[in-house]
């Protein structure tokens, strides 16, 4: 079973680029099929209004019958004060298995942190480098898991995601998604410093081609068993233990 663990889904309000505009899935699953993956994490493009982006995600997410797995994208500032109201729609109401926070949107916030650790919710959290703030956050709620897309850096900041290896060699709940990652020999050494229970395979679709992405790993050489953690073992055990709350009324399950 192979999982995409990052993947964009739905649109955004923004024109900047596609990562704010729209992100349609029918080329990204046509080639992901072709590639052998068999599930994919998805969550919305950038947006200034997730709570609708998050509602686009649930429709998409329902209607795959279970080839894809939502995450709720929140903000810390456009959403404060609601993340938990956020949360209970999408986990208690659409199933959703995690969070997914982006620099742009602001600095990582303890309201978003404090539910993540009450629902058991994993965390994909792009830092843009700031590694200092990986290390506060996953000090602070060292229950939390947090993974980090593009080993910190989407941007091919070397020197961060060198820095960021030594972070996952160090943090037991800091995770790394392989998507984007360009400087292959980080890579491989986050894998074998690391250990392959620390690196989560991710494609950053329908951006990025699934099958280059999926490429990279392979060219890793892991054996099967460390191979089968990064494709899939790992994202899969981070989303088994999240707490979905029996005792609130559940909203309707598909806006
Ligand atoms: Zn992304």
């Amino acid at each position: 079973m192979i999982v995409d663990a990052h993947c964009h889904a739905g649109t955004g309000d923004g024109l900047t680029g596609p990562w704010d505009t729209a992100a349609p899935l029918s080329t990204y699953l046509r080639r992901a099929d072709a590639a052998g993956i068999d599930r994919t994490v998805v969550f919305a493009p950038l947006t200034s209004d997730y709570p609708r982006a998050n509602a686009e995600v649930a429709r998409l997410v329902h209607g795959s019958r279970g080839r894809l797995t939502g995450f709720a994208f929140v903000s810390p500032t456009a959403d404060r004060g609601h993340v938990a109201e956020m949360v209970h729609q999408a986990v208690d109401g659409w199933g959703f298995r995690g969070l997914k926070v982006h620099w742009r949107d602001g600095h990582i916030t303890r309201e978003i942190a404090d539910v993540a650790r009450a629902r058991a919710l994993p965390v994909i959290y792009d830092p843009a480098g700031d590694t200092g703030t990986v290390e506060t956050v996953a000090r602070a709620y060292p229950d939390v898991a947090w993974i980090i897309p593009h080993l910190s850096s989407f941007a091919d900041d070397w020197k961060a995601q060198t820095a960021f290896v030594d972070q996952l060699v160090r943090l037991p709940n800091v995770f790394g998604d392989t998507s984007g990652v360009r400087y292959f020999d980080v890579l491989e050494d986050a894998a074998r410093r690391a250990g392959p229970g620390k690196v989560i395979f991710g494609t950053d679709g329908p951006f990025l081609h699934p099958a280059v992405e999926l490429t990279k790993v392979l060219a890793l050489g892991l054996d099967p068993p460390a191979r089968a953690l990064v494709l899939g073992g790992n994202i899969t055990r981070l989303m088994r233990g999240v707490r979905r709350d029996s005792h609130r009324p559940v909203p309707a399950a598909i806006p």
